[in-house]
């Protein structure tokens, strides 16, 4: 029977579905999949971006393990493609590949102010607290008064990290230094900015109650914000999600004001302008906005600023380009129709794939990743034809090659080494797991047995 050699790079929830429906696909030939990532432990950012205070959605990592411990997949971490593996290497070893590699850097915002000291993209500061290895591990929190852009689950995310109490997030799997640097957090007030209306926002309602529960964090917001607009009555009308978001809001202005020692603002109509700041941030200036009456805003002319010492943007993510792989550098995702990578003339790339927020662009929560897998996977089954013919097709040559260039890469069993390793480092003080983030120490924990 003819045997598909896949290889799958990047191990978060897209490469791991992607396995997945493969292996319960209907085919008329065996598969052997190897999964490559560049971190030492799999994933994605399911582990280094989902929040640590929401544990039920970091619990999908379950369901991606049982994929993994399935016993039908290899996996190669701290493989980095394009530096440790090469295409020419996967085309000498492989049929296919699919490229899962996600979307990592912080969107651009192109205001005034944007790179001054002070000033950061939540991606980066995300990866901080969620322990990330190839991030520093000090992170500045010195500001009292903090702007954080965006209104997306993202700016939530890092707005509630901001404002919360780090000993209300010690039960999570927050790394010790991230502990101790919250602990010390002079924060008394946070303010999250939109461009848009209340009823325009991007955040989910879950996230936004959320908010509302924080201890000793009052939330505040303006009630010139919610003077609504046709557009916004038909979307509280016609979108259940906007109706709860209109309720939530509702509950809370009718609060009397708190006495809380931390302050969450919600600005809408509040378009970033300028930060501010002799060589680091002092002011965050935004222009007042109106609703345009079609579900968008117009400016205002009308200028405001408020004293802040730090600022976040929580604009989005970008995905970054591969070596030798055509790039998008508008969208920031690999083109492709449906999953088969495209070359500059539009023609589907022989034997490359792309799932996930890289084939899709950043948006959409880890259970979209799995339609998306399945439509590349369709087109991985149904492209038999124009499979690569690699001359070392054999599961031992691809070992040998990474042995070979010294590349100290871990598995699956090492991942479980390293796995029990945290859950172990939290017992002693209760917490479900610490995690280790310097990139040497997960190796070393991991390969422990090498
Ligand atoms: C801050 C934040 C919070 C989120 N919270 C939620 C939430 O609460 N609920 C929810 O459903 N969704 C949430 N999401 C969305 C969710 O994380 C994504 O939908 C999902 O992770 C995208 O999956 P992916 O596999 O395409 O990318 P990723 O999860 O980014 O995985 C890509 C993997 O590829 C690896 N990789 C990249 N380049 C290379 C290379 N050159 N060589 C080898 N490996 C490489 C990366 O290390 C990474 O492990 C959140 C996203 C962010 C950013």
């Amino acid at each position: 029977m003819t045997k598909l050699r896949l290889a799958i790079v990047g191990a978060g929830p897209a490469g791991i579905y992607a396995a997945d429906i493969l292996l319960k696909a209907e085919k008329n030939f065996d598969v052997s999949i190897d999964l490559f990532e560049q971190l030492p432990a799999p994933y994605g950012l399911v582990r280094y971006g989902v929040a640590p205070d929401h544990p039920r959605i970091k619990g999908i990592i379950t369901a991606l393990r049982e994929v993994l411990d399935t016993g039908r997949i290899r996996l190669f971490g701290n493989v980095l493609y394009g530096r440790d593996i090469t295409l020419d290497d996967l085309k000498k070893h492989y049929n296919a590949v699919i490229f899962s590699t996600g979307a990592a850097r912080d969107a651009d915002l192109d205001i005034p102010g944007i790179d001054l000291e002070g000033s950061y993209g939540a991606a980066e500061f995300v990866s901080w607290y969620d322990g990330h290895p190839d991030v520093p591990r000090a992170w500045p929190l010195e500001a009292k008064e903090v702007a954080v852009i965006g209104n997306g689950n993202v700016a939530l995310d890092v707005a509630r990290i901001l404002a919360k109490h780090a000993d209300d997030l010690l039960p999570t799997e927050i790394p010790s230094n991230v502990y101790d640097a919250l602990l010390a957090s002079p924060v008394t007030d946070v303010h999250v900015f939109g461009r848009r209306g209340p009823m325009q926002v991007k955040f989910t309602p879950l996230e936004l109650r959320e908010l509302g529960e924080l201890r000793d964090v009052d939330m505040i917001v303006h009630d010139e914000d919610f003077d609504y607009d046709e557009a916004s009555k038909t979307a509280i009308a016609s979108n259940k999600q906007v109706l709860v978001i209109d309720k939530v809001f509702t509950q809370w202005r009718a609060r009397e004001a708190g006495t809380a020692s931390r302050r969450l603002h919600l600005h809408f109509h509040a378009k970033p302008v300028e930060v501010t700041g002799d060589g680091r941030v002092e002011g965050f200036r935004y222009e007042r906005t109106a609703p345009d009456g079609q579900g968008g805003v117009i400016g205002t002319g009308e200028i405001r600023e408020l004293p802040v010492q730090a600022v976040y943007r929580a604009v989005g993510y970008f995905g970054s380009p591969l070596d030798e792989i055509p790039f998008d550098e508008k969208r920031g995702v690999i083109p492709n129709r449906e999953g088969q990578v495209l070359d500059d003339s539009d023609h589907p790339l022989p034997g490359v794939y792309a799932t996930g927020w890289i084939k899709r662009g950043p948006v959409g929560l880890i259970g979209h990743t799995k339609s998306d897998a399945m439509e590349t996977i369709k087109h991985v089954v149904n492209d038999q034809a124009n499979w690569w013919a690699p001359t070392h097709p054999d599961e031992q040559s691809v070992v040998d090659l990474l042995v070979e260039r010294g590349v100290e890469f871990t598995d699956l069993s090492g991942w479980h080494r390293l796995d029990e390793h945290e859950k172990a480092l939290g017992e002693p003080t209760g917490r479900a797991r610490i995690k280790v983030v310097p990139r040497d120490e997960m190796v070393t924990v991991s390969r422990a047995s090498h």
